[in-house]
């Protein structure tokens, strides 16, 4: 089976940056954690594990005094305050993209604007970003959520980091007719365009697309939806133990990306297995 990479694929700078933080840290404290997973891709965590880097939701199960670690999706300011009430050494590794969307939240509800993040609710970027707007901060992740919400007088829009284009314009498209003002920040990272145009563009060229990645992973999951809606046949896989032989009978070329929390020995992996099949 002939094997194309995508020209954008896998690690992006504020993944690199976290995992390196982390790292640095565990070389010089003995007790270092993340505040939940470093990133969405469980072998990284995993290895994280091994290494002595644990990761946490329950701040019960972290000692006073310990390093915690703030991971790209950064956190609400209320975890910060917990963060310092337990008087633990906070390393800030918040993606310099996500802390974007997070200032202008907050600079938003202070001009009297109604705040809207277009993002999936559940996420814990979105739930950080919400945490800087006051009560009134909507969140909508389709064009159906954003037709149910009131009109109101002066909306502010942010977009999560790693929607797809598609969407923040559908969603657009009818938050157009939900206020007489608007101030919008296109909050849509370019690690994120550059994944998805070229997988787009592979797409285009090739048979069967297999994306690689956290099945927890946000961008992952949009870069497989965004292979999907040119009709391609798309897997989406975590490593190369998911691959059957079935997917790739009478297709000669198969394209591999990857989402940005993917690491490069896997992304290899995947696509020299591909090549023997
Ligand atoms: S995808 Fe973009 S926003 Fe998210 S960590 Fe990477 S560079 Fe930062």
């Amino acid at each position: 089976m002939k094997v194309k990479l995508s020209r954008h694929a896998g690690f992006c700078f504020g993944v690199k940056r976290a995992i390196n933080t982390a790292l640095k840290a565990n070389s010089v404290s003995g007790s270092v954690y993340t505040y939940g997973p470093i990133i969405h891709n469980p072998q990284v965590v995993k290895d994280f594990d091994v290494k002595g880097i644990k990761a946490v939701e329950d701040l019960k199960k972290v000692k006073s005094g310990s390093t915690i670690i703030i991971r790209t999706h950064g956190v609400p300011p209320g975890v910060e305050r917990q963060f310092k009430t337990k008087k633990l050494k906070v390393i800030d590794a918040t993606c310099p993209f996500v802390k974007k969307p997070q200032e202008y939240v907050r600079q938003l509800e202070r001009d009297g604007y109604t705040p809207v993040i277009i993002g999936e609710a559940e996420h814990p970027e979105v739930i950080g970003i919400k945490g800087y707007g006051g009560k009134r901060t909507i969140v909508v992740g389709t064009a159906e959520e954003a037709a149910k919400i009131r009109s109101v007088r002066k909306m502010g829009i942010v977009v999560q980091t790693t929607q797809s284009g598609s969407n923040f314009l559908a969603i657009m498209n009818v938050l157009s007719g939900k206020s007489m003002e608007f101030r919008i920040l296109n909050t849509i990272c370019n690690a994120t365009h550059e994944r998805q145009d070229s997988a787009l563009k592979l797409a285009g060229e090739v048979d069967i697309m297999i994306v690689v990645g956290g099945k927890n992973s946000a961008n992952t999951k949009h870069l497989a939806e965004v292979c999907e809606t040119t009709g391609v046949e798309t897997r989406h896989i975590e490593s190369a133990s998911e691959l059957q032989t079935a997917w790739f009978r009478g297709k000669k070329t198969a394209g591999v990306t990857a989402g940005a929390s993917t690491p490069d020995w896997i992304i290899k992996e995947v696509a020299e297995s591909i090549k023997k099949l």
